[in-house]
């Protein structure tokens, strides 16, 4: 029997396709049964932007590298996070050595809060500033295990199991004290770069590379890199080059200056600041999150500022309009950030006026720009000028593109490669990479999500087994309680609307006591369609009055009657799939 509201849903979704892999096998099989093996599996970050988290394990070890969150898709309305699926390290978490968290961003540290328990609480290693940012998110958790973390920096190192050992080094991306990962195992060294960019000195040449190219000595048999701008031209602009341009700007501003950025880019904020001091203005910072960012950086010691550099916001009437730089979040037009406030008139101490400069200094997300359109028309209205990234070069992006990905290629010599963090396509670009530099197309090793790598000393496979990997979505309280069938009908709700017929019946003979009682919402507007309407109350009062004797007083019969030969008229007669509800009355 077709099911009207299943063969609508299959219209909403967009199928990703995988194509199975033969499985990729190099230099010899391995049939030695004692040799080593460790199996690289990522639960999450190869076929989305975001809730990055991946493991090792070995015989009697595994070690996790990040815990992040994603936030949610088209395809997940009302859906806060998605986290990534811990069920197959769940059911062997007695095995868990670490958690290494490789910064502190949302995207890497998110799901901490709804995974501790579940997986044991095992011990975090990560560099200070993540730690204080882990820390403070769990105050908003209730019930959380008081967590286990070891604070490291560059050069430390730690031994997680019997015969796997760690090394942390230090990369340049947007938050202080990103680290990447040497995972000295019986196979051989497993280094995982995650988020990062070069940074290049005035004369051009990469700053950190001997770091590397130290690492890249001790031999690498795998490396495990981020893709997220593998795909774009060129290198990492210079923090200094942002820093230059930015300065430049603000110096030609008469008013105030106001600059949008991301909450979580702590290095930057820390040079807007700066900028600020030297051309005698105070620094006021708008957002929750972004002051909490400051405190952290400044408690730690990562940013130091004169006295008054930063004022509290509830001052800012007291100085003139050229002696002050606000920088706020929201500069990807988020409906509830500081900036579209700002811009809408909400602002409790901000009001938008003509001599205004406003500076955006992020480039646009793909799938904001209709929102940061309306955030710039809203502000130039109220006479305010508005400068983005894509006129000025006021954004260096926190992940390194092409030439960045080679350097790095180049200084690993790694024997395997294995692009994560990012779509498929961008993995893909960041193959080519490896491809350029003269790796062997086989050395790279495409997985998607839950896909197991085997390594041996010798080798690299890709093998036949899985780990369950699909997404686990939060919304509200809920964790995992909203799944596919859920989401389906909110898809189905968010672009078709419901139609509810009431059907009253006989609770002993089953006939029909009144007419259908029809409810629609979201599908048409019943006033101006009562022609439709009563057509469908004809037909609904027909196919409960012509049920078979035997089914008259079966009310789940009737509904999936309803709920077939109704869909099928109103698609013959919109050409749209509403989501169809009968309810069956019995009195
Ligand atoms: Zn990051």
């Amino acid at each position: 029997m077709a099911d009207a509201l299943a063969s609508g849903a299959s219209d909403h979704k967009v199928m990703r396709v995988r194509i199975p892999l033969s499985t990729h096998r190099h230099k010899k099989i391995n049939t030695n049964m004692k040799e080593p093996i460790i199996k690289y599996v990522p639960l999450g970050g190869l076929e989305e932007i975001g809730r990055n988290c991946m493991f090792i394990e070995n015989e009697d070890s595994i070690v996790i590298m990040d815990m992040g969150l994603q936030f949610p898709e088209d395809s997940t309305p009302g859906i806060d996070y998605i986290i990534p699926n811990i069920k197959y390290l769940e059911s062997k978490k007695e095995k868990i050595r670490a958690l290494i968290i490789t910064h502190g961003h949302y995207d890497h540290i998110g799901a901490i809060p709804y995974v501790m328990t579940k997986l044991g609480n095992p011990t975090i290693y990560t560099s200070a500033i993540a730690r204080e940012m882990i820390l403070k998110r769990q105050d908003d958790f209730p019930n959380q295990p008081k967590l286990n973390i070891v604070t490291v920096k560059n050069g430390d190192t730690a031994k997680l199991s019997a015969d796997i050992a760690v090394e942390f080094f230090d990369l340049d991306h947007t938050i202080p004290d990103t680290l990447g990962v040497v995972l000295k195992t019986p196979v051989g060294n497993i280094v995982h770069v995650t988020d990062f960019r070069f940074d290049y000195d005035d004369t051009g040449k990469p700053i950190a590379y001997d770091t590397f190219k130290r690492i890249g000595d001790m031999g690498v048999h795998t490396l495990i890199m981020e893709s997220t701008a593998a795909e774009k031209e060129g290198q990492s602009v210079s923090e200094r080059v942002v820093i230059k341009n930015l300065e430049d700007l603000f110096a030609k501003a008469k008013g105030r200056i106001i600059v949008g950025t991301f909450a979580s880019m702590i290095t930057r904020l820390g040079e807007i600041i700066k900028i600020a001091s030297k051309l005698g203005r105070k620094a006021f910072i708008a957002g929750f999150s972004m002051k909490a960012n400051l405190q952290i950086a400044q408690n730690l010691g990562y940013l130091k500022f004169e006295k008054d550099a930063v004022l509290p916001i509830e001052d800012l009437h007291k100085y003139k309009d050229e002696k002050v730089l606000i920088v706020c979040t929201g500069a990807q037009g988020e409906s509830n950030a500081q900036l579209m406030k700002i811009a809408t008139g909400q602002h409790r101490f901000i009001t938008t006026k003509a001599g205004d400069s406003f500076i955006l200094s992020s480039s646009i997300v793909p799938g904001n720009e209709g929102a940061v359109q309306i955030l710039k028309d809203n502000l130039s209205r109220q006479g305010a000028r508005v400068f983005q990234s894509s006129h000025i070069d006021i954004h260096s992006s926190g992940h390194g593109p092409k030439e960045d990905m080679k350097l790095m290629l180049q200084a690993m010599k790694p024997t395997y490669f294995i692009p994560v963090h990012g779509y498929y396509f961008m993995r893909a670009a960041n193959r080519e990479n490896a491809v350029d530099i003269g790796m062997p197309r086989e050395n790279v090793l495409m997985l998607d999500n839950g896909m197991i790598a085997e390594l041996t000393p010798e080798s690299a496979v890709i093998s036949k087994d899985q780990v369950e990997s699909y997404m686990v979505m939060v919304d509200g309280l809920g964790v995992g309680d909203v799944g596919e069938v859920v989401l389906r009908d909110r898809l189905i709700l968010s672009d078709e609307g419901m139609m509810v017929m009431i059907v009253t019946l006989d609770r002993k003979t089953g006939k029909l006591l009144k007419k259908p009682d029809i409810i629609s919402r979201g599908f048409i507007y019943l006033k101006d369609n009562q022609e439709l309407v009563e057509e469908v109350r004809r037909k609904v009062k027909n196919i409960v009055e012509k049920m078979p004797e035997t089914q008259t007083l079966d009310p789940e019969f009737a509904k999936s009657l309803i709920r077939d030969q109704i869909g099928a008229f109103l698609y013959q007669r919109t050409k749209r799939r509403p989501m169809i509800l009968p309810v069956v009355i019995e009195v």
